[in-house]
């Protein structure tokens, strides 16, 4: 679904460094994989990629075969700063979602699906609610509704829930694997950024490791869905990968680290 071909990226205020470099990955249709990495090795870049926002500088990056020519009908993203229009309410943010990316519905299903998805993400109750006057957990589940509503292929993420405490980020995690496996008609793909590494295992069935610009490893991660409820068994199996990620993200060394730019922005 999403091949990446020897990337390359500099941004144009700094030809000399590489934020990417030598990038080269698949994604299958359906896989939802997590992306880790401490702040600066390139992860928003590689999302900005992925979304269209910008483009490699060397390279191939194909979506279902076809070279990347902008943002288009296959993807939507979900950011950490939740990015809902202030001046409207949950359920306007959701309509107006839905009236500019989802063609040939009428006012009755704009309505209707606006309303379903509120409740999915159970905010339904605080439909009328404008973003100010919501909790960044609330926040949050309006901007996955949103994302939702555009009814993508490919599903985005960036850190979304890196500003939640851990009580409201674990019911989001759980929140978006249900969203993300009960979705009978279309396999999603997911592309999660985060730099923590226990919301990785949860996460992802495969997890890529950055650092520098480079991809430094890769692991599976074998265990069954849900994880809300786990064996005592997976519960180890999880604490062992956890562990094996952060010994893979300890030892690197930074040989690649010559292309770095550390200190930007997370
Ligand atoms: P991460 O998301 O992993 O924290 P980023 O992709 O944001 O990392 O950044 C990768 C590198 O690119 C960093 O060194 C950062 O300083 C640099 N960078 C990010 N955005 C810009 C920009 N708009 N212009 C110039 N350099 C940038
Ligand atoms: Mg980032």
């Amino acid at each position: 679904m999403i091949k990446l071909e020897n990337i390359g990226f500099s941004y144009s205020d700094d030809l000399n460094t590489k934020a990417l470099d030598s990038i080269s990955l698949e994604i299958k249709r359906g896989e939802f994989v997590c992306i880790v990495g401490p702040s600066g090795c390139g992860k928003t870049t590689l999302l900005r990629l992925l979304a269209g926002l910008s483009f490699p500088t060397e390279g191939n990056l194909l979506i279902d075969g076809k070279p990347m020519d902008g943002p288009g009908d296959d993807i939507a993203i979900v950011f950490q700063d939740y990015a809902l229009f202030p001046w409207m309410t949950a359920y306007k943010n959701i309509r107006f979602t839905l009236k500019h990316t989802r063609k040939g519905l009428d006012k009755e299903d704009e309505d209707r699906i606006a309303r379903e998805l509120l409740e999915k993400v159970g905010m339904e109750d605080a439909a009328n609610k404008h973003p100010y006057q919501m909790s960044g957990g609330m926040r949050q589940r309006v901007a996955i509704a949103r994302a939702l509503a555009m009814d993508r292929d490919i599903l985005l993420l960036d850190e979304p829930f890196g500003a939640l405490d851990s009580k409201i980020r674990g019911e989001l995690q759980n929140l978006l694997e249900d969203l993300w496996r009960s979705d009978k008609d279309r396999a999603r793909t997911a592309v999660f950024v985060t730099h923590d590494i226990g919301e990785a295992v949860r996460m992802a069935d495969r997890i890529i490791v950055m650092d520098h610009g480079r991809i430094i490893n890769e692991i599976s991660v074998p265990l069954r869905r849900p994880r809300v409820i786990m064996s005592l068994e997976e519960e180890k199996t999880m604490k062992e990968l956890r562990l094996k990620l952060s010994e893979i993200m300890l030892n690197d060394t930074g040989d690649s680290g010559k292309a770095c730019r550390c200190g930007g922005p997370a």
